[in-house]
């Protein structure tokens, strides 16, 4: 089969691989679709820690695709049938696990990123997956591209349910990247009165307008703190996400959150430089909530999915341009361009 093969920093290959084989547990899915997101890019540029020096590996983790092969003891599915595949495998047996965390599960496998992934045409469906749920069925009406951005979404979801989104909150979401219009759809979804945005790119800040955010700003050359006074009758903003991997933006949260605001660290910061200032009395006085989430688990990928399915939200609008599996490296360039929302693969 055709598969995009990560050879090392800056080199990824398109070539030809055997087609995996599945054991009796397990499934083969023929991709749909794989998108690519921030992970897929930190890994190109070798900075993903799941890829040391020497690692040959199939990356892409958001995908949807059609049931191939059914191993000989797995029930429930019928080939052909249309799942999204949940990339985050527990050990199944940790507190964290146990609580429905898989995700920060300390032993944790993921499909395209500890085992090869979806930037192929067939993807091996380990045997934890199948007994875990990651294998949820999409209707056949829902297009594929949108399908695969049910990981990102469900990441969203869970970052939202840290800051503990609820309706009538003022919400300031901070970039407008892929995941800064997925947080601005979710918080109209939930009830926000108002969704505010900062983005320094004014393409993304023009997007972002025509996707569900009531005010945008731009945080390098306008006052943000104005802004945010004056769009909240001077009370800040009750929920801030920050979705851009930049110290100032987490450092001025504290700043623009009003009296018992809510904050989720929704992005993170480069690994080698994670320290930023932090105003503790900002905390104390406003009584505000920090939070931080990464990655989704499992019971996220189910909720993103059934409302993906159930069509009262669209994200189709996210997917700026589809690529065929042999055209993966111009597919990268085309991702790592901050105009674009998301770059899918359609193998
Ligand atoms: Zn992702
Ligand atoms: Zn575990």
């Amino acid at each position: 089969m055709l598969a995009a093969v990560y050879h090392g920093p800056h080199d990824i290959r398109v070539e030809t691989v055997p087609k995996p084989e599945i054991g009796p547990e397990e499934v083969l899915l023929r991709v749909l679709n794989a998108s690519i997101c921030g992970t897929d890019i930190r890994i190109f540029h070798g900075h993903h820690r799941k890829y040391p020096p020497g690692t040959l590996r199939i990356p892409g983790h958001e995908m949807v695709g059609e049931i191939d092969q059914v191993g000989d003891n797995v029930r429930g599915f019928e080939l052909g049938q249309r799942v999204f595949l949940a990339p985050n495998m527990g050990c199944g047996h940790c507190r964290q696990c146990i609580s429905g965390n898989n995700n920060i599960c300390a032993n944790y496998d993921a499909i395209g990123v500890t085992i090869d992934g979806a930037f192929a045409e067939y993807v091996r469906v380990p045997a934890a997956a199948v007994l875990q749920g990651n294998l949820m069925p999409i209707g056949d009406e829902v297009d594929p591209s949108v399908a695969a951005l049910i990981e990102p979404f469900a990441c969203v979801l869970r970052g939202q349910d840290a800051a503990d989104l609820r309706d009538g909150d003022i919400v300031l979401v901070m970039g407008a990247g892929p995941i800064g219009v997925m947080h601005v759809k979710l918080a109209n979804l939930k009830g926000a009165i108002k969704v505010i945005v900062s983005e320094p790119i004014a393409e993304r800040r023009q997007q972002v307008l025509q996707l569900g955010a009531d005010v945008v700003a731009d945080p390098i050359n306008q006052d943000l703190k104005e802004i945010v006074m004056a769009e909240s009758n001077g009370r800040g903003a009750d929920v801030i996400i920050t979705a851009a991997p930049v110290h100032k933006v987490q450092e001025s949260a504290l700043a623009l959150a009003a009296i018992g605001g809510r904050i989720n660290f929704f992005g993170g910061l480069p690994k080698d430089d994670p320290i930023i200032q932090f105003n503790s009395n900002l905390v104390h006085y406003k009584e505000l909530v920090v939070t931080g989430t990464t990655a989704c688990s499992t019971h996220d990928c189910l909720r993103a999915a059934e409302l993906v399915n159930s069509n009262r939200l669209d994200l189709s609008h996210l997917i700026s341009q589809r690529f065929s599996l042999d055209e993966t490296p111009a597919a990268f360039v085309a991702a790592e361009d901050r105009k674009t929302l998301k770059v899918v693969l359609e193998p």
